[in-house]
């Protein structure tokens, strides 16, 4: 099997996720789609949850535009019948249940408890288009499956306790497509956790490393992983391929392409790791091995 990672970038609107049903629909054998927030959703909550801990009603009207914002991405998907509209509909409403209780249990808790939400809701509407668009996808709430400690927004895998729910979970058996979510966990107790900012990456690598997949292939908006951020050098030319220990060095020292944690869990079971372009998703992109 292989684990496909599709970042905020690539999710951010209809057409991207038209674009990542033609990438996946390519494929023939079993897949694991990881899928982050879509676009600019995890800031936008960050913004929901601070003006809701300062105790300003301002809370609700950015969270309306959110909400606002999944269902036109919907809608456009789904213009007669909107499959994913009654489920985002209840994860809506229990957030906004979420937020008019006035306790509040310190910043890390409840950063994990609200933002966590995008990746639910991206994770929806994905799912929702694949099977409406004929594949046999099933969506997997990772929370319960993917167990952390209650570090809150920098949570450390538990992996004794993770791999078996993992495997588990995603056996395959009569279903070849998974969609779940980046960057969220939850502890043993249930409570869910976050894994620091930029975490889907480490969550496809994590999940890749349990499943021993064969491959795992981060789709991005550039063509691979190239010489320099292509936002400061626009000349900046692709790797072709690269070790894990490049690549490594390259991400602590600042690459803001890859999450640094994803090589680890890859290296130790030898799965290589391709950065491509899910606009040329045919082009060769770069693989760390
Ligand atoms: P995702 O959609 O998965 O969250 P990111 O936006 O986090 O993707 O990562 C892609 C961005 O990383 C690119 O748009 C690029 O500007 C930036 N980037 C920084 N350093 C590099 C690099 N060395 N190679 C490629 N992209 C880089
Ligand atoms: N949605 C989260 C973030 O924006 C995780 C991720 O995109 O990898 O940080
Ligand atoms: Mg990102």
């Amino acid at each position: 099997m292989k684990v496909f990672k599709f970042g905020g970038a690539s999710v951010r609107d209809a057409t991207g996720i038209r674009n990542l049903y033609n990438i996946v629909s390519q494929e023939t054998g079993n897949l694991l789609i990881v899928v982050s927030a879509f676009g600019k959703t995890t800031n936008a909550l960050e913004m929901v949850l601070k003006s809701w801990l300062s105790g300003q009603e301002e809370y609700n009207d950015l969270l309306q535009d959110t909400y606002g914002y999944h269902i036109s991405v919907a809608e456009e998907l789904f213009p007669s019948s909107n499959s994913s509209k009654s489920k985002i509909d209840n994860s809506f409403a229990k957030l906004e249940e979420y937020l008019k209780s006035s306790e509040k249990c310190g910043y890390d808790f409840e950063y994990d408890q609200v933002v966590s939400f995008g990746e639910i809701w991206s994770t929806i509407i994905v799912e929702a288009f694949l099977r409406h668009s004929s594949l046999n996808a099933e969506w997997i709430d990772i929370r319960g499956n993917l167990i952390t400690d209650d570090r809150f927004r920098d949570a450390n895998i538990l992996w004794n306790e993770s791999t078996a729910r993992v495997r588990s979970v995603f056996s395959f058996k009569g279903r070849n497509i998974y969609v779940t979510q980046g960057f969220i966990g939850s502890t043993i107790a249930g409570q869910t956790t976050t894994l620091g900012r930029e975490g889907s990456d480490y969550t496809a690598a994590i999940l890749a490393n349990m499943l021993e997949a064969e491959k795992v292939v981060v789709w991005k908006d550039v063509p691979g992983l190239l010489n320099a951020d292509p936002r400061w050098m626009p000349d900046a030319s692709k790797l072709e391929e690269i070790s894990y220990r490049e690549a490594v060095e390259m991400t602590f020292s600042g690459a803001k392409v890859i999450h640094p944690k994803t090589i680890k869990p890859l290296h130790n079971k030898n799965i290589p790791l391709y950065v491509k372009s899910f606009l040329s998703p045919f082009e060769r992109g770069t693989i760390i091995k």
